[in-house]
Parts: C-alpha cells; structure tokens; sequence
C-alpha cells in the first residue's frame, strides 16, 4: 500500500489556523490594534463598515515595514517579535506568534500600505485567499494601513455563522475598548460606518476611563495603588453602590494585555465581600504589572489567559489592595471625585488605617404598613395598584445607598406622586377584606383554595407574567400612555449600552418612555410608562440593558417580547414582600385573567396545585 501521509499547503495550513485565530471581526480587529502597538504607534484609527463583515481597517503611525518584511509578514510563522523560544519568557510585545496576518489573509482581501520613516515611498500589497495579487510601490504616510474587506469571503460556512451587526459590533466595541483601555498613552478613533464613535487623545488613565465608560463614571472611581517586590498593581475599582448587575465593566490587564482570570475576579469579588447586593458585580479597571518572565502567555490563541507562577501571592495581594482602598473611600468620603482638577489626585491611604464599609439595608421593613394614601393610590399599569409595591421594597433595600446627585429619582418621587391624580384604590374597598380565601405563605407564596383541592402560587412569576402579558399588550397595539415627569430624569450609560437603548427605542416609546435626548453621553427621559414610579426607571433600564447584553438577541429575536420581559421582571413584586388579602385576591384574579396564566413569561410554573385526594393520601 502506498504513503498516504501529506504535507498541507500553505494556504490550506493558513485557513486551518485562522479557523482559531479569527472567529469574527472582532478578531481581526483585536489582531490589528495590537500590530499596531508592537510598532509603536502612538495614534491607531480603526475604520469599520457593517460590523466588520465589509471592512476593517487599522492605520497607525508605527514604525512601518520594509518592502521585504511587508511581504514575509503574511508568511506562517513569520515574526519580528522573538527569535529564540527564550525571548517567550521575557515578552514586551502583543504579539509573537506570526499567525495573525498569515490567518487574516488567508480568509479575506487584504490591502496592506506601509512606509518607514526613513524612506520616501511606501509598498502596497494586495492579497485575497492567501493569493498575492498585486505589489507596488506608493506614496503613502509612515507607518502602517491594513484593511481587511469581505472576512471568510471563501468560507460560507463561517460568513454565516457570524450574529447581527448589532451584536459583531458589540465585540469590536469590546475589543476595541479592551485596547483603548490598556494603553491611554495613544490616540485612538474609531469610526463605524462613517460616524465616530470613539476619539481619544493621548491621556492619563482616569481620563481614559473616563473617556470610554462616560463622564458620570469619574465619580464611581476608587484609586487603587500597590506595589510589591512580585506585583504592582494601578487602577480602580468602582464604588459598590455603582456595582452592575453585568460583568461588563471588569478589566484586569497585565503587562498592558486584558486577560480573563475567573481566580484574580474572585480575589476582588471578595474584598467586596458583604458591600454588593446579591446578584451584583464590581466593577474594576485594574493593571497588574508583573515581571514578564513570570508568566506565560502561550496557554490560548487569542491570549486572554495566561497562567501565573505564584498565583496564591497574586490573589492576596490584589485582594488586600482593593479591600484598603474601599475601606479608604469609606472614612475619606469627602474627596470630591466630581472635580475635574482632582483627576490625578493621589489617594494618601497608606497612613491610615482601614475601617470595614457598612451597607444599611432594612429587612423588615414593610411598604404596605405605613403607605400614605397618596402613594397606594398611584395609578397603576393598568393592573389595580400593584405597582406601588416594588417602588417601595426597592427603596427600602437602597437605605443609605442612594446616591446624592442632583437628579437622585427618590427626591422627586414625591412631586410627582402629589401631581398624579388620585384614583381610588381597590384596596380601600373594606367590604374585600372581610372574605379572606387567601394567604401569604412565607411572604412568597400565595395559597388559596379551588374546587378540587389547593392552590399555591409563586407570587413573584404570577406577578411577572401579569405585568408581561400587559406590557407585551401596549406595545404591539401602541396605545400606551405616558406620565409626563416633572423634571426630566437624566441617565448616564456608555456608548454601547445607549446603543441598545436606542435599538429599543421604538419599543420603549409605545409602553410609554418618552425620551427628549439620545446621545453618546446618555439618555434625557421626560415621560415614563403610567404607573411606572420614576425610581423605578433607571432599574428597569439597566436590567433592560443587561438582559439584552446576556441574551445575545439575534435573528429570532423579538425586541417586544425582550423589553416586556425586562419589564415585568424589573417591576414585579419580589419575595419577601408581604401582601394583605386584597392583594392575594387581585394577584390572583388578574394571574387567572391572563392568557397564558401557568408560566411565568420565562417559562417556569407560576402555581401549582394539589388535589385533595393527594391530600388524603398523606394521611394514610
Ligand atoms: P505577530 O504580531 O505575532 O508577530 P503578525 O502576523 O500579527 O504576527 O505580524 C507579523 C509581523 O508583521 C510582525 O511581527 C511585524 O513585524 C509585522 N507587522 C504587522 N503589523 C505591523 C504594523 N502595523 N506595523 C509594523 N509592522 C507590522
Ligand atoms: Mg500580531
């Protein structure tokens, strides 16, 4: 029998690696931008069109290539970066692999101009599938151009696996600031089909921060400084009353490359430990700067896990670190982060000692015992009053957490309700009180009888799907109405979050939001859902934001059905609220006047019940 064993060509070999090394265009992004900080680059411009699905497109001011090296730059294995297998263990650079621009080209059309400084003209190559199609000399600036145009042209298969321009831009954005991020001594822009959505000069690192995440986030920033003979440590933590429901604001880099370590988040998860509601996550924005030969980068393709030598020390200095730095912001409150001039600041907290934070949070407390009468006689989402509910419980769990900014939603809460016209409650109907069928179980279950047996409801689902099912209702017939606010409510995201807000605007607009701005900066809400009390509303959009960001909403997405989901998820009565017996009876009234009464509207039993003879036969 005849060798049946082969080499693979090149460009087969080339496809089979850019298969791990480019999976989106975030990929290619990623890749680019830190080309173009290994040459030293100190303004990067990356130009993007539909997502990256038609052009990505990187230009930096670096170093540049020769005719030669512009050439063997697409050639596998093919590196400036390390020489020996030594120079892996004492890595400055991003890259060193020589894969990605061998990958790159093997999957797209590639144009690459570059020029050294010392040099009058530049080259320009042209290759598509790994295919060199054209080469010459051009004028063109010093440094580096490559764009990147019809990525996976010859791989259907990977064309169309890839998500909605929504969400590839959402990893560019990722990447990008991931980058942006690492290094605040360059210039980054970054254009998205024509518009600008990111121009940053050469800055400080609060101000870089400050740039990508929003203005607003000066005021979350707790310094956090440490070095040691194995670790420095540089950046900030957020305070905790700014934590996100998402983990989308936690960076940690090291030697200026972001990485993923589940271990380091743990270490700060637990100097925050006992200041963040459950469910919530800190953020950060943390450089760790080690000796390179410390660590090894080599593990993944992509390069965001690296394996440490003495992660033990790493994880108890890190954790030591930020828990001073909170205890710090807990006894020096008065540092006024809101000025401008207090960007670079230094936090003195090495002479002082650190004192744990404390979170009041009210437990017991019980918005039905002392409701005044104009707060239970809010109007409600078309849904007899429940709503006054959730404001209160929310309020309570943000006892001396509410932040005391101009536009806090709680000082308002008040004027508003006093302009609501006041509609007699159901619940002042006395006569109900007196035929009770149900009870509370738990301040979590609602139990009531039925013909055959018992009832027992979760309180919490039943109330989800009820306000689901009339969200879902106003915004497909468009008939909402809105409840104007008496000063406009200003909400401060990130570009990318107001993104979704904006993708949602329609939507939002037909349960009643009414918004007079819309910018890179946030969003100015002047008229929010009836019923819906305003402190409620920047809660509704961050869990808002959030769901869409974990959902990856894509092709069979439906924006309506997300945002009532959000909805009824942010507004429905929690566990643990008490409700008298007209309440049961309404919850229960309206959970059986829905459509689709026995699951919640993410698909989990709302009741159950058990018949009497199931009844009976535990008595036996
Ligand atoms: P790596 O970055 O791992 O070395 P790449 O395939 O990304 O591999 O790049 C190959 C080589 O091409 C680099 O080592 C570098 O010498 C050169 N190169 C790539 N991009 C640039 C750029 N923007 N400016 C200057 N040189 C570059
Ligand atoms: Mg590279």
């Amino acid at each position: 029998m005849s060798d049946i064993i082969q080499l693979l060509p090149d460009h087969v070999a080339n496809q089979i690696a850019a298969g791990e090394v480019v999976q989106r265009p975030a990929s290619v992004v990623k890749e680019l931008l830190e080309n173009a900080i290994d040459a030293n680059a100190t303004e990067i411009k990356l130009i993007v069109k539909d997502a990256g699905k038609t052009l990505v497109q990187v230009i930096d001011n670096g170093k540049g290539m020769s005719v030669t090296d512009a050439r063997l730059s697409f050639e596998r294995h093919a590196t400036s970066k390390i020489r020996t297998a030594e120079d892996l263990f004492q890595l400055n650079t991003k890259g060193f692999r020589g894969e990605a621009l061998a990958s790159i080209a093997a999957i797209a059309h590639v144009e690459l101009k570059t020029k050294l400084d010392r040099e009058d003209l530049g080259t320009v190559l042209v290759i598509e599938g790994s295919e060199v199609k054209s080469q010459d000399v051009s004028v063109t600036p010093t440094g580096t151009s490559v764009s990147v145009k019809h990525l996976f042209f010859n791989i259907p298969a990977r064309r169309n696996f890839l998500k909605s321009d929504t969400v590839e831009l959402r990893h560019i954005t990722d990447e990008f600031h991931r980058v942006a991020l690492a290094h605040p001594n360059i210039a980054f822009a970054f254009y998205h089909n024509g518009s600008d959505l990111f121009n940053v000069p050469q800055e400080n690192y609060r101000q870089r921060v400050v740039h990508i995440f929003g203005t607003k986030t000066n005021e979350k920033l707790v310094p956090v400084e440490e070095e040691t003979e194995v670790l420095k440590i540089s950046g900030f933590v957020g305070k905790p009353e700014y934590s996100k429901k998402t983990k989308s604001e936690q960076y940690f880099f090291v030697n200026q490359r972001f990485i993923k370590s589940p271990y380091l988040n743990h270490a700060i998860k637990s100097a925050f430990e006992g200041l963040l509601k459950d469910g919530y996550h800190p953020s950060y924005f943390l450089n760790l700067t080690v000796d390179p030969k410390s660590i090894d980068i080599n593990i993944h393709p992509t390069k965001t896990e690296i394996k440490f030598d003495d992660e033990h020390t790493l994880y108890a200095i890190l954790r030591s670190a930020v828990k001073h730095s909170l205890g710090q912001f807990n006894i020096a409150p008065i540092l006024d982060f809101e000025q401008q001039s207090s960007f670079d600041t230094p936090y003195d907290y090495k002479n002082k000692s650190a004192a744990a934070p404390s979170i009041e949070v009210d437990r017991s407390f019980n918005p039905f015992s002392d409701v005044s009468p104009e707060r239970s006689a809010k109007p409600s989402y078309n849904n007899g009053g429940f709503k006054s509910a959730p404001a209160a419980s929310w309020e309570s769990m943000y006892v001396g957490l509410e932040s005391k900014g101009n536009n806090s939603p709680s000082d308002f809460s008040e004027v508003t309700f006093e302009s609501d016209p006041k509609n007699e409650s159901i619940f002042s109907d006395s006569t109900i009180e007196t035929t009770k069928t149900t009870f509370q179980l738990q301040q979590k279950y609602i139990v009531s009888t039925i013909k055959s047996g018992m009832l027992v409801i979760d309180q919490n689902r039943a109330h989800q799907r009820i306000l689901y099912e009339n969200f879902l209702k106003h915004i497909t017939i468009q008939e909402a109405t809105s409840q104007q606010l008496l000063f406009p409510l200003q909400l401060h995201y990130t570009p990318s979050e107001t993104k979704i807000i904006e993708d949602l605007k329609a939507n939002l607009e037909h349960t009643g939001f009414v918004f007079s701005e819309l910018n890179t900066d946030g969003i100015v809400i002047t008229g929010v859902p009836v019923g819906v009390p305003e402190s409620e509303v920047s809660i509704i959009l961050e869990q808002l934001i959030s769901d869409v960001e974990n959902d990856v909403p894509d092709t069979n997405f439906s924006a309506s059905d997300l945002l009532a989901k959000s909805m009824a998820k942010s507004l429905a009565i929690k566990n643990g609220q008490s409700l008298n017996s007209t309440e049961q009876e309404h919850m229960v009234n309206s959970l059986f006047a829905c459509k689709e009464p026995n699951v919640s509207p993410t698909n989990r039993p709302t009741f159950i019940t058990m018949a009497v003879d199931d009844i009976e036969k535990k008595f036996m």
